[in-house]
């Protein structure tokens, strides 16, 4: 296990340096349900070791030809995660090292991707028992900004929103939908809510509410709409000195998105009632391949302005940022299609280039009255 983790962050610092890093991916499969069990299915995906993914597709055992046609498709990503790796190992090797960087001042963001139900919100929110990806991160960085206080002044502001139907909306203050504006740190969406974090006790609570703000589906009255994208933004400034004893802002952001289910919407019941809505969600997935397929291959143009979801993607696809993917599949045969779309995705997204992960960094604006740095010190530690 060190030893991968230990490559992995080689690879990483060797990209910082040539100014040029790739999106990393990874794959957690989760085990199998028991209506699946019930239901008779199979598993069809086996994780080999930390890398390797194997895709089986299992035919019915009466099935004598097709058992002889089976074809096994092998993949390999930055890390795959069996259906007993716990929150924290997922949370350790795909987002820790992001968090790190965000205290540096830096961007990162981290998207899970895959069907409905193969474990996304599970994976970025978690349960109360089992906190996921979001809470972890939050909770890691209150410890590692306590660690630290004796050098800086740090503030959290959490925003959650979603992208549902191609209307963004604030979760944290459900309202009128929210218009989504180019300012000079990029794409925001105007108005929305920053709340202001102060220990990791609140957050699962108010990420839990935000959660049941999501749209939910009218067919599906018990469920989290699976067509909704939720975007929680988390962002740390923090004042400190600089090796040449100016007081500098570092602003770095955290974005962790839960997608909205990536299969067919065709395949889904009641698709005339819901066609526009169809539409749109496949507009803003459409969009999102269409973009990484456009960064893959180089192109100077990357159609982000086709969706809401690719607009507050911007930053985080192809900006100085650095991303994770995280793809959620289900072990059943009874979704083989489904997890055989995700992985191809999820094994083209490795070749998406990103630019250079840089500081965000300006000098702190000293009022005139305040020039005095050695006054100003004083104020550094007197808030601290
Ligand atoms: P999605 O958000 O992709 O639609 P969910 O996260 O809601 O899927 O997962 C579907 C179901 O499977 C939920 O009941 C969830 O608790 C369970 N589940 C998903 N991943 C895991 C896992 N790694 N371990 C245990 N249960 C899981
Ligand atoms: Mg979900």
């Amino acid at each position: 296990k060190n030893v991968q983790e230990f490559e992995r962050l080689e690879t990483v610092s060797e990209n910082s340096s040539t100014g040029r890093s790739r999106i990393l991916v990874f794959v957690r499969l989760r085990p199998l349900a028991k209506k699946e069990k019930e239901a008779g299915s199979r598993c069809c995906v086996r994780i080999l070791n930390r890398r390797d993914v194997y895709l089986t597709e299992f035919a019915h055992e009466n099935d004598y030809l097709r058992l002889k046609r089976l074809r096994g498709r092998h993949f390999t990503f930055d890390a795959s995660f069996p259906d007993n790796a716990t929150q924290q190992d997922v949370y350790l090797t795909t987002t820790a090292e992001l968090v790190e960087a965000v205290l540096q001042g830096r961007n990162g963001s981290v998207f899970c991707y895959g069907a409905t139900g193969a474990g996304k919100t599970y994976t970025m929110l978690g349960t109360v028992e089992n906190p996921g990806v979001m809470v972890l991160a939050i909770k890691d960085l209150f410890t590692k900004i306590r660690q630290r206080s004796s050098d800086g002044n740090h503030a959290v502001h959490l925003s959650y929103l979603e992208v549902y139907n191609e209307t963004v909306r604030d979760l944290l203050s459900p309202g009128r939908p929210l218009v989504l504006r180019e300012d000079k740190q990029g794409i925001v969406a105007a108005g929305l809510t920053q709340y202001r974090a102060y220990s990791t006790d609140e957050v699962m609570a108010l990420l839990q509410q935000g959660n049941l703000n999501r749209t939910t589906e009218p067919t599906r009255v018990n469920e989290t709409s699976s067509r909704s994208h939720a975007i929680l933004q988390v962002v740390v400034e923090y004042r400190v000195k600089d090796a040449s004893m100016n007081v500098v802002n570092r602003v770095g952001k955290l974005s962790l998105i839960d997608l909205a289910g990536s299969e067919r919407a065709l395949a889904t019941d009641q698709r005339t009632l819901r066609s526009l809505e169809g539409a749109n969600i496949n507009r803003s997935l459409l969009a999102l391949s269409s973009c990484i397929n456009a960064l893959v291959e180089g192109k100077k143009h990357i159609p982000y302005r086709n969706s809401k979801l690719t607009q507050l993607l911007k930053d985080s696809l192809g900006g100085a940022c650095n991303t994770v993917m995280i793809a959620n599949i289900s072990p059943s045969n009874l979704s083989f299609g489904e997890t055989q779309n995700t992985l191809h995705w999820a094994d083209r997204a490795k070749e998406i280039r990103t630019k250079a992960c840089e500081v965000n960094e300006e000098l702190h604006q000293v009022p005139e009255s305040e020039t005095d740095q050695a006054k100003l010190l004083l104020e550094l530690q007197k808030e601290n």
